[in-house]
């Protein structure tokens, strides 16, 4: 199993708690002595990814909330904004900067005690895995690579709506009613419910005295969640899991919860063991996602449903993400030559190559009619055995693979002409949608589609294939958030126990995109595609800018052997050219391989994934969940 935990920016501090409270805090500063400037971080229970800085000044606590805000930088309210909660306590280590002492010692943590998981990361995991099995009816393979590249949007959307789960949501009903329900039998202080107002205006009712209290609970402009002049949450059912553990202005700290009677609210009143009976209850539907996957076509201009409001297109919510074989029905008589009838080839070109042109075009499967694109072969042309022979080579090594972000061959159909039938990714080429949208696809929306690029060749590492063509102009888009690694025209499987392919003689060959000993010795290894790799993220990450300009292909070669390399594109973050500079080692074997590029993009991507960033504000349609 892969795991795809999220990075917690503090989890590598030794002064950090986790998921502790208050209280527990204050005794680990008391155990290490109370001096002035003692500190420790903390998990925050009110904010996704925020935290508490606990410090020690004249022998008494203070507690500094550190937020995590929309830019994904870290503040003390009111403070100067700091890129981690490392750096942030670094600074306050230096200038008091309106905290009651400077930060003079850290509070490690004694021998033996583990950093504290939250409440959310307990059965992160579990949840997400199980979330996305049922949304999007997702096994195996098809499931964990789903996990992995969105578990970010995944996490954001289970933490927004896993109240409607909660044994404590009562949905809409009203005032008298939720009275009724709570004055049901038992009363003892702190039962509690809540229930949904209007959209996005939703109130608590809790027990106190037989007495049943009621309080509204806010959704402000910010998009939190509060009880007017209290503490404010990113989600509902962290403001019930904070005052479960104080008051907060409400009469009493929440405890049992009313039950809503739902097959999935179960009797347990804890957030942990109700989303678990909820999740292995299989009689319980999911909120209803929409059931993109069941119909046909591509969904570039799908809107979402309500639910979906603020989240955008997953990749899983397109037809394109699992195999149109995965149905059973339609495996059972798969060939590899398909019938001309069942095509239907539109006038509308995708794209052109010297062995013809790709042609949009309908197939007609058994249970369902799919787009599809399809590679033409022209005839009329001489050396047409050659070419031929060329395309059923290409065909022979797509056919092998099945992975959501490399495009699928459907099939291959010999009529009229050869013809290659491929899955559509209709927004075309990556380096042509970066250089035509520069100004709606920030940074973060480039990561995301790079660490996509990475799962698909981390696949083809592992299956012993290489690509030997990777280039942005490779590299289709589906949609702005979902790109698949297309172009196996040049591609190798590779002999069992064998590490690389050796061509035996050079050709038409992408040289700007090719490492040393391709060129040198024709050596092609999945090395040699991380090289690749590294220059398509240049391509990405400078907005679709075509490499070495000024350079012809042979002069690269000189350039690289001077230990030059390609600069960092303008708006790359440092992270990234890092990487490139890392695929871009000259000696294969000191080269990372794609599970080491695909854990860095990862990381990477999962730190930026949720912000609101962009790099021209103005112009921006991007949308973030
Ligand atoms: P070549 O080997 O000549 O580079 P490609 O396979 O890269 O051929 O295809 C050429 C162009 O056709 C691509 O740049 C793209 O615009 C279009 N194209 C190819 N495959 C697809 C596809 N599956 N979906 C949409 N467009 C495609
Ligand atoms: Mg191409």
């Amino acid at each position: 199993m892969v795991n795809f935990n999220m990075p917690d920016a503090a989890g590598h501090l030794p002064f950090y708690y986790g998921s502790i409270s208050r209280a527990d805090a204050e005794e680990f500063l008391k155990l290490a002595g109370m001096m002035d400037g003692l500190f420790l971080l903390r998990q925050c229970l009110r904010t996704l990814g925020g935290y508490v800085l606990s410090v020690v000044f004249n022998l008494q606590f203070y507690h500094y909330p550190v937020e995590r805000q929309l830019n994904s930088t870290y503040a003390i309210f009111g403070g100067k904004s700091h890129c981690g909660p490392a750096e942030l306590c670094e600074y306050y280590s230096k200038d008091t900067d309106g905290l009651c002492c400077v930060l003079r010692r850290p509070c490690n943590r004694p021998c033996g005690v583990e950093c504290k998981a939250g409440v959310f990361d307990h059965i992160r995991d579990n949840m997400m895995r199980e979330y996305v099995r049922r949304a999007w009816n997702l096994d195996g393979d098809a499931l964990e690579q789903a996990i992995i590249s969105q578990a970010p949007q995944v996490e954001k959307l289970i933490a927004t709506t896993a109240h409607e789960q909660m044994a404590w949501y009562h949905g809409n009903i009203s005032r008298s009613e939720a009275e009724r329900k709570l004055y049901s039998g038992a009363q003892p202080d702190g039962k509690f419910l809540i229930r949904k107002r209007k959209e996005a205006e939703y109130a608590l009712s809790i027990v106190y005295g037989k007495t049943v209290y009621h309080y509204k609970i806010d959704f402000d402009k910010s998009g939190r969640y509060a009880i007017p002049d209290g503490t404010k949450f990113d989600t509902l059912w962290q403001l019930v899991e904070y005052l479960k553990l104080k008051p907060d202005g409400v009469i009493t700290v929440l405890r049992e919860a009313c039950p809503n009677g739902s097959a999935s609210a179960g009797k347990s009143e804890d957030f942990v063991t109700s989303i678990c009976t909820f999740f292995s209850s299989s009689c319980v539907a999911l909120p209803s996602l929409p059931k993109v996957r069941e119909s046909t076509g591509n969904f570039d201009g799908y809107t979402p449903e309500p639910f979906f409001e603020k989240a955008r297109i997953l990749p899983m919510d397109t037809s394109v993400y699992d195999s149109p074989y995965s149905d059973p029905e339609e495996i059972k008589d798969r060939k590899v030559f398909l019938k001309r009838e069942m095509l239907m080839i539109d006038e509308v070109d995708l794209g052109a190559g010297n062995f013809g042109s790709v042609k949009k075009g309908v197939y007609k499967m058994k249970r369902r009619q799919i787009d599809v694109a399809i590679k033409i072969l022209k005839l009329q042309d001489d050396n047409e055995k050659l070419r031929k022979e060329e395309l059923m080579k290409e065909a022979e090594i797509m056919h092998q693979l099945d992975n959501p972000y490399i495009v699928r061959m459907i099939g291959v159909c010999e009529a009229e002409c050869l013809m290659l039938v491929m899955e559509i990714a209709s927004a075309g080429p990556l380096n042509k949608f970066l250089s035509a949208k520069k100004d709606e696809v920030p940074i973060s929306n480039i990561a995301e589609l790079m660490h996509q690029v990475s799962l698909g060749m981390k696949y083809l590492e592992e299956h012993n294939f290489v690509h030997r063509d990777l280039a942005a102009r490779n590299v289709l888009l589906v949609n702005q958030h979902y790109a698949k690694i297309s172009d196996f025209g040049l591609s190798k499987a590779l002999a069992v126990n064998d590490n690389y392919y050796t061509a035996k003689a050079g050709g038409k060959w992408p040289l700007k995109w090719y490492a040393p000993e391709c060129i040198q010795y024709h050596k092609f290894s999945s090395r040699s595609d991380v090289w690749s790799f590294g220059v398509t993220m240049w391509e990405a990450f400078s907005y679709g800018q075509k490499p070495y300009k000024k350079l012809k292909g042979t002069q690269v070669i000189e350039f690289i052997e001077k230990k030059e390399r390609l600069a960092c594109p303008a708006q790359c973050p440092k992270e990234m050219y890092e990487l490139m500079l890392d695929c871009w080692i000259y000696k294969m074997d000191d080269r990372p391989n794609f599970e080491n590029v695909e854990n860095r993009m990862r990381l990477y991507y999962y730190s930026v994934a949720d912000k609101t960033e962009d790099p021209t504000p103005s112009s921006s349609k991007e949308k973030t969940v």
